[in-house]
């Protein structure tokens, strides 16, 4: 596993917000992530963790994809849950009864990337978000805060 410096070492530096609010989980392999948190000066002794995507391979093709895990230093990770994403085709809204939007070439995801605790928030297509992970993976850097990424884009 990775000995990438996350924001969280490990349970035993973990502030106590972040204790109460996720249940501990482990990482499945090595894997290409990158993970985003806010730790505006607000709250910076209780980091939000916002979003971690990882880079997964299946029958369609490779692609960067939502996960419910935060990492922490050593392969234990935070359970974080999926948080919310809208379905478009092309820039509308797709509803959500119509299961063939998934089928449709225009699909697509809009993540709304935010901060429950100071409301910083950053909504990012799918198709837009790959090529920045893709461009943070590549530079070795597997964690960003939410606001240094938003100055970015
Ligand atoms: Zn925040």
């Amino acid at each position: 596993m990775t000995e990438y410096p996350y924001l969280v070492a490990g349970i035993n530096e973990a502030p106590r917000g972040v204790l109460d609010r996720h249940t501990l989980t482990s990482l499945e392999s090595d894997e290409r992530r990158v993970s985003f948190y806010c730790a505006a000066p607000s709250h910076a002794d209780d980091p939000w963790f916002v979003a971690s995507f990882v880079y997964v391979t299946n029958e369609a093709g490779s692609t960067w994809a939502e996960s419910p895990n935060y990492p922490m230093r050593g392969g234990v990770a935070f359970w974080i849950g999926f948080r919310a994403s809208d379905d478009l085709i092309g820039n509308q809204r797709a509803s959500a009864d119509d299961s063939s939007r998934f089928y449709d070439p225009g699909f697509r995801l809009r993540y709304k990337l935010r901060c429950r605790t100071c409301g910083l928030r950053l909504a990012r297509r799918s198709d837009t978000i790959q090529a920045d992970l893709e461009k943070l993976w590549q530079s070795g850097v597997l964690e960003v805060p939410l606001a240094a990424y938003a100055a970015t884009v």
